[in-house]
């Protein structure tokens, strides 16, 4: 069978990127077969090229890059607005006690519908890849809850990174994490070894990639870590983890030196390896994460609800960090909306620039680290740019609406100096629809509701049961 073709027949603008910087190409068409775009330029759909092809009207639409959302925690998804969890009244020891006993509790189809619930939402939103960082294993809760996100995946279209997070160091020896939820290193270690033989697709345009992603430093033993780089250089995969999030004391008195030496040490370090948030970094820990090659995902809405620092952007980016955006999980973030995390990235270093040392990228740059930087950290460069050759996973939104009056002569800067309320007008990934006209193609909305809305009734998590 022939690939499917799709025409998106006059674009009002295209962010488009050939690898030299992104330019804004005015009036044209952008042309995919299969996965892939295969042209972009004027009158497109008037040559022989267009024969056969699904074209869309695309008058008025800014078309962008896919997002692509580097670290999340999609089962937090169902643990999310409840007063009970409120960083404004606890310290941190508090809330870790209420929320450990709710995460405990989850089953498999928790883990299940989370997974679709906080994959709509970024689809909706234009987010085409996703990593979910997936380190809660509860014993009775079982091994194939990352099979399942794979499952969730399948169904919405999004391209997926699964993070085999997990714990291995006992309370008793100064972790945070109950008994219930620990691993050993052999069985953390076979199931990414397992998930990796299962799933993981090296190739371009892969749908499906696994990450091997131990949680935290501070809630594992060394060995873990020493073993997730035998693993992942051995596989050829990437590495993730939390650094740089308040632990970094800790680890100083526990290894006599900080989080980012610790990890480097251990060779958790480099090109294949990024870490979530970072904003603890002194400047010289930024330039060894830029002389290594090693990647940050930078989550900023915790900054909102947990009162987190805001991380030092400006001095990542004078120092030549590898930089993508997430959304960090429900615990301390409670939308799973890259757009919005987009235009907060962006507003929140406007917010502190008078305290910083570097200037603010313009606005146009924090567009790139939620796109080609994304790509980037998480390892690719099939996605996160709009040119022949690339996956054609993007995003499009119909300006002619009032929201958008005086906004449209700068595309590039729209989304972080403006920021998009609504749900975006189409979501393509690897060539295909997967969002249009307000509907998740081919798929039941109430019906994905009423069954991810029963899942969470019937777990332990469910709103109204006792923390
Ligand atoms: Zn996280």
């Amino acid at each position: 069978m022939p690939p499917v073709r799709h025409l998106l027949k006059n674009c009002a603008a295209v962010v488009s990127d050939d690898g030299s910087g992104p330019k804004v190409l005015r009036d044209v068409d952008i042309l995919i077969e299969g996965p892939a775009i295969t042209a972009i330029g004027q009158g497109l759909a008037d040559g022989p090229l267009a024969e056969g092809v699904a074209v869309t009207n695309a008058e008025g639409w800014f078309v962008y890059p896919g997002l692509v959302n580097t670290h999340h925690h999609f089962f937090q998804c169902f643990v999310r607005n409840r007063a009970e969890l409120d960083w404004t009244r606890l310290s941190v020891l508090e809330w870790l006690d209420r929320i450990y006993p709710v995460f405990s509790r989850l089953d498999e189809d928790c883990f299940y519908h989370s997974s679709v619930t906080a994959m709509a939402e970024l689809i909706k939103h234009g987010c085409t890849t996703a990593l979910d960082h997936q380190y809660c294993f509860p014993r009775h809760a079982g091994k194939r809850l990352i099979d399942r996100q794979f499952e969730a995946a399948e169904l919405l279209g999004l391209r997926f990174h699964a993070g085999r997070g997990g714990n291995t160091l006992p309370k008793s020896e100064g972790s945070t994490i109950p008994d219930a939820m620990l691993e050993t290193t052999d069985e953390f270690i076979g199931d990414c070894a397992r998930l990796i033989d299962s799933y993981h697709e090296a190739g371009r345009f892969g749908m499906r990639r696994v990450v091997v992603a131990p949680c935290q430093p501070v809630n594992c033993y060394r060995e873990t870590f020493v073993e997730s780089v035998a693993l992942a250089r051995d596989r050829g995969v990437m590495m993730h983890t939390h650094v740089g999030e308040g632990e970094s004391a800790v680890i100083q008195a526990r290894h006599g030196m900080r989080t980012v030496d610790y990890c480097a040490e251990l060779g958790f370090a480099g090109p294949d390896a990024f870490y979530a948030h970072c904003w603890e970094l002194t400047h010289d820990e930024l330039r060894t994460l830029a002389r290594s090659g090693t990647g940050v995902a930078h989550c900023p809405e915790p900054v909102y609800l947990v009162g987190a620092e805001v991380t030092d952007i400006p001095a990542m980016a004078a120092f030549g960090v590898k930089l993508g955006l997430g959304c960090d999980g429900a615990a301390s973030n409670d939308n799973s909306n890259l757009m919005h995390c987009l235009h907060s990235a962006y507003m929140l270093q406007c917010l502190v620039a008078a305290k910083r040392a570097h200037p603010v990228p313009p606005a146009a740059d924090f567009l790139a680290y939620a796109t080609a930087g994304g790509a980037q950290v998480l390892g690719r460069d099939d996605i996160g740019r709009l040119a022949p050759g690339m996956a054609a996973d993007l995003f499009a939104i119909d300006t002619r609406r009032m929201d958008y009056v005086g906004t449209r002569h700068d595309p590039l800067s729209l989304i972080p100096r403006v920021g998009i309320g609504a749900p975006v007008d189409l979501t393509m990934i690897n060539g295909r629809i997967v969002w249009r006209k307000g509907e998740l193609v081919g798929l039941d909305e109430g019906k994905l509701f009423a069954q991810a809305e029963a899942a969470l009734a019937a777990s332990g998590a469910a709103p109204g049961k006792p923390l």
